[in-house]
């Protein structure tokens, strides 16, 4: 529901990272509130929308993932085209994963969108036992490239709709 007089901002989100980091079931679980534990990496909508409704605006969300594209390690550019926000994912249990993030990051910065809000999310966080990825190792590289950091679990929803809310009002304020 959004209230009069509130701005409406339909923004494109794409998702970043490394095939089995946990995209898709990020946006599975916050545009469906659900998670599977056996995901198929190549399968599944490449697209999904939801809308999120804040005091100062009513953002709907395009989010765009991938269908596995991101194994050659680069998307085509109509990908980024147009996007408000994107979202690097790395699996904390991965380093590889997180080093392969950073080189999304660089991607990204390639694209030459200065408006673009980028959002370092460090997922899987449930699997703290297997944990290769410090905190403070995301923390610092988000903070010298000037990302938002936030660590989430699509399993447990730990912090799944806090950076999607996160993402919303720093649309709104950009908007
Ligand atoms: P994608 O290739 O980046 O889209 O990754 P997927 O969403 O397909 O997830 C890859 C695998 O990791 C699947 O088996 C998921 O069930 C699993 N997975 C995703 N997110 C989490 C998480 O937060 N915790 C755990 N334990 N597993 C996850
Ligand atoms: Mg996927």
């Amino acid at each position: 529901m959004s209230r009069p007089g509130s701005k409406i901002i339909q923004a494109k989100l794409v998702l970043l990272g490394d095939m089995g980091t946990g995209k898709t079931s990020l946006a599975l679980r916050f545009v469906k509130g659900q998670f599977l534990d056996y995901q198929e990496s190549t399968i599944g909508a490449a697209f999904f929308t939801q809308v999120l409704s804040l005091n100062e605006a009513t953002v709907k969300f395009d989010i765009w993932d991938t269908a596995g594209q991101e194994r050659y390690h680069s998307l085509a550019p109509m990908y980024y085209r147009g996007a408000a926000a994107a979202v690097v994912v790395y699996d904390v249990t991965s380093m590889e994963s997180f080093l392969r993030a950073k080189k999304w990051v660089q991607e990204l910065q390639r694209q030459g969108n200065a408006k673009l809000i980028m959002f370092l999310v460090a997922n899987k966080v449930d699997l703290e036992d297997k944990r290769k990825v410090g905190n403070e190792e995301g923390e610092q590289y988000a903070k010298e490239n000037g990302l938002v950091f936030v660590e989430t679990s699509a399993k447990t929803a730990h912090n799944v709709n806090e950076l999607f809310y996160e993402i919303a009002k720093r649309l709104a304020k950009a908007t």
